[in-house]
């Protein structure tokens, strides 16, 4: 694929500080091969533009049903639902004064993006921060992303790429390397539940994130905490099992259900909308075990 090609964005996010070393300007790609059932950000996940509709603003004016040229925008039970035949052309946004109706992904030149991050230089270099690559999976664009981060450290910008680890071995390999720090996304090691919870298989993933650790390049592995779904004591065991030998520090990313209103604005079913955060003590439980077992564990937002 052409580097010079654009790529789907759907947010850049400057002040983040939560992907990396200080003050970051985060990327978030469009498009995931993986459809985890606790995504919190559901628009991340079509390689397409989505068309987001925010029910609680919209006016029922009508202006967009009459002026979408292909017929696509319905409205049933006083809502607005968009048809599979909308080809995302955008021109019913013009028609919304009540900015109900959002387009998710905008198409960016990797040369783009570089001036947009040099904006934010001042900001990295006083406080040790940079870019990061999120999504979505950044890796579902390598040469894309190749350009971006060579880019960047020809700027003296430094890098991170997050990622859940699904991409040939080959170009895992050959990409992720570019970034300064990966950010390992693990969600399950039972090979079934990471088929059913995310839409693929995780052998791939395991490979890429041991051969990684192998070439001893900074990583931080990170595991979102899901009640029912991957914090059982056979789940925790099984990724200290794995991540013990690695020596690669990690991060426990507690749950939260502030996508669910997302998925409302897609009419999208969130699959996982009766599941409680979890506790302190729960969270307090599997950071022990996996340190007990050896593991360079934190929690987010704890010391
Ligand atoms: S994006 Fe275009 S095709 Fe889709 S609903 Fe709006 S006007 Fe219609
Ligand atoms: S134009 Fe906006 S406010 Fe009017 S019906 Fe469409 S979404 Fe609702």
């Amino acid at each position: 694929m052409n580097p010079e090609a654009p790529s789907l964005i759907f947010n850049i996010m400057r002040f983040a500080t939560h992907d990396g070393p200080g003050i970051r300007t985060t990327i978030f790609f469009k498009g995931c091969p993986l459809a985890c059932t606790w995504c919190h950000n559901p628009e991340s996940q079509s390689f397409r533009p989505d068309i987001l509709y925010f029910p609680d603003r919209c006016r029922h004016c009508g202006d967009c049903v009459a002026a979408c040229p292909e017929h696509a925008i319905e409205e049933r039970g006083g809502v607005l639902y968009t048809a599979g035949t909308c080809r995302r052309c955008g021109h019913c946004l013009d028609f919304c004064m009540a900015e109900a109706r959002q387009m998710a992904g905008r198409p960016y030149t990797a040369a783009e993006l570089l001036r947009e991050v040099e904006r934010d230089l001042i900001f990295f270099e006083e406080s040790g921060g940079g870019v990061t690559l999120s999504g979505g999976e950044p890796l579902s664009r390598p040469r894309f992303v190749s350009a971006l981060l060579l880019g960047c450290r020809e700027r003296g910008i430094a890098t991170a790429i997050e990622t859940c680890g699904f991409a040939h071995p080959d170009v895992f390999l050959q990409v992720a390397p570019l970034a300064g720090l990966v950010l390992f996304d693990l969600k399950l090691m039972d090979p079934v539940k990471h088929q059913r919870h995310t839409g693929v298989a995780n052998h791939t993933i395991l490979r890429n994130l041991k051969a990684l650790a192998g070439l001893r390049h900074p990583i931080k592995v990170r595991i979102p905490v899901v009640p029912g779904v991957n914090d059982s004591a056979r789940d925790v065991d099984e990724f200290a099992a794995f991540l013990a030998p690695l020596g690669a520090p990690v991060e426990l990313l507690p749950y939260h259900a502030i996508g669910a209103e997302k998925y409302r604005r897609l009419h999208r079913i969130y699959e996982l909308k009766d599941t409680p955060e979890p506790s302190a003590a729960d969270l307090a439980q599997f950071r022990g075990r996996l340190a007990h077992a050896g593991v360079n564990v934190t929690l987010r937002g704890s010391t």
